[in-house]
């Protein structure tokens, strides 16, 4: 499918679905599928997003959920007083036709606008840097990455890393570009810049506008999809079998049958063949599942008694000598009475931090801290910090284009298998791929599907 097509093909599932007007949401219309059995798998948005499409539309629904709630990768936790997002933070592109502004509408979400310029960044040392340094590294980045753009053929199977070292190597002899491309794209794209497709590095689509942090809790965009569907918690799925007969379900708890399935388990859970899927899935199923990438990014949040930082300043960088090392601090002050920064790992050093305990992670971020501000830097009254590479349930972060991978490795995966199951989550849309938009319209297009397959 061309990225016009596909593009297109959203928009109709979209329209056909009657998410581009907040109204229709809850509220039931057509019953094209009154009578036919549906069984979702997972409770992220996708998930959620397939189920209430399909209650809507009149299908008995039963959602399976492996963990205690719902969410998946977009859970809040309020216990520092200001909302810590574990996994998505931001709505990128909140225009009026992103679907997930649609609901944070709905729930009359509050939000701000986050700043990229509002910066400050400190070099290795913890000295910060002057503002023309920042702004001719800000230039060289994207300086760097256009040249890319311009100069590769659409088959070029080189990394990121390895088409600038051909192409731009002094680039990667400034620290001040090599930070900005970890904290810019391996964070945007969830991926080193050794393992992501140089070609694909920035192809996907976005939504206009300027990103914005959910200050009253992303998660609760969620209730008016989740509201009144049958959702088994910490019910996890073993297997699923589908054929000409239907569907059928395995869990810890007993087998369930239906007419079709939706799974929208992470691509990590599909790489790590938890679930058997019986026949297995079809071989281009398994290459593509196979070929994607899935990173990780890190978070930790901290909070202070009383702030040692620039409470003005939105965002601080910090050039530190291991590429992807709490490289980004997002200053909470900026939206928020409490004296929290929240840290970031990203690129290769995302699931090296996963892997520390959570006092190591502490001690590791902290250190960063200590670079910048010294002694200056307090005790924390409060930290919390994210594994998203090594929960079982999700593997990682979000979904990307290896080196030599195309934008069809994630597109294909949306196509029925034998009109019985279908697959949605973030990694079967390429334009929206690592949003929770994409995610929401992935389940919209599963819910699509199954109408077209009942008729
Ligand atoms: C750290 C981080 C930061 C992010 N930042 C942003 C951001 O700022 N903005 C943005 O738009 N997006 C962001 N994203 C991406 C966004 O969160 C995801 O794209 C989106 O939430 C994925 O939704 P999903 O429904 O595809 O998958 P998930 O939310 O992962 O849902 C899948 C569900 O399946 C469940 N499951 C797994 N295995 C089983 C099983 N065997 N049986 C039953 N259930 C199972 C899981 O528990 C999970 O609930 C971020 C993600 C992460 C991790």
């Amino acid at each position: 499918m061309n990225p016009l097509d596909r593009r297109q093909f959203l928009k109709a599932a979209l329209l056909a679905s009657g998410a581009l007007t907040a109204t229709s949401l809850g509220t039931a219309r057509a019953q094209a599928l009154k009578g036919t059995r549906v069984l979702v798998v997972g409770a992220g948005i996708s998930g959620l997003g397939a189920a209430r499409s399909l209650v809507n539309q009149g299908a008995d629904v039963v959602v399976l959920e492996a963990k205690p709630h719902i969410g998946g990768r977009l859970h809040t936790d309020y216990s520092l007083g200001a909302p810590f997002e574990v996994g998505a933070g931001w709505i990128h592109g909140p225009s009026g036709q992103n679907p997930v502004k649609q609901l944070a509408d709905a729930v009359g979400a509050k939000t701000v606008v986050t700043e990229d310029d509002d910066l400050i960044v400190f070099d290795a040392d913890g000295e910060e840097i002057d503002a023309a340094r920042l702004t001719k590294i800000n230039g060289d980045w994207r300086r760097v990455l256009d040249q890319i753009d311009d100069e590769l053929e659409l088959e070029d199977g080189r990394s990121l890393r390895g088409a600038i070292a051909d192409l731009a190597p002094w680039a990667l002899d400034d620290p001040g570009v090599v930070w900005a491309l970890s904290a810019y794209t391996e964070f945007a794209k969830g991926a080193s810049i050794e393992t992501l497709s140089a070609v694909y590095h920035d192809d996907d689509a976005a939504f206009p506008s300027a990103d914005v942090v959910v200050t009253s809790g992303y998660d609760k965009i969620l209730s008016p999809i989740a509201a009144g569907l049958d959702i088994r918690l910490s019910t996890a799925v073993t297997g699923i079998g589908y054929g000409d007969d239907g569907v059928t379900v395995t869990t810890g708890g007993g087998t369930l049958t239906a007419d079709y399935v939706v799974c929208s388990v992470p691509l990590g859970v599909l790489k790590a063949e938890t679930i058997a899927f019986d026949p297995p899935l079809p071989r281009a199923y398994r290459d593509n599942i196979r070929g994607l990438g899935f990173g990780s990014v890190t978070k930790i949040a901290f909070k202070f008694q009383t702030p040692f930082w620039d409470t003005e300043t939105q965002y601080f960088g910090v050039m530190t000598e291991e590429k992807g090392r709490w490289n980004y601090w997002l200053n909470y002050r900026t939206f928020s009475p409490e004296n929290i920064l929240l840290g970031l790992s990203v690129g290769a050093y995302a699931p090296v931090a996963d892997r520390m305990t959570d006092a190591a992670m502490a001690a590791d971020a902290l250190d960063v801290l200590r670079d910048v501000w010294g002694d200056a830097v307090g005790t924390p009254v409060q930290a919390l910090t994210t594994h998203w590479s090594t929960d079982p349930e999700t593997r990682g972060a979000y979904s990307f284009p290896m080196p030599g991978g195309t934008p069809s490795q994630f597109d294909e995966l949306a196509a029925p298998v034998a009109e019985r199951l279908f697959l949605c989550g973030e990694h079967t849309v390429f334009d929206y791929a690592g949003t929770t938009h994409g995610a929401y319209l992935s389940g919209l297009r599963a819910a699509e599907q199954i109408i077209e397959a009942a008729r």
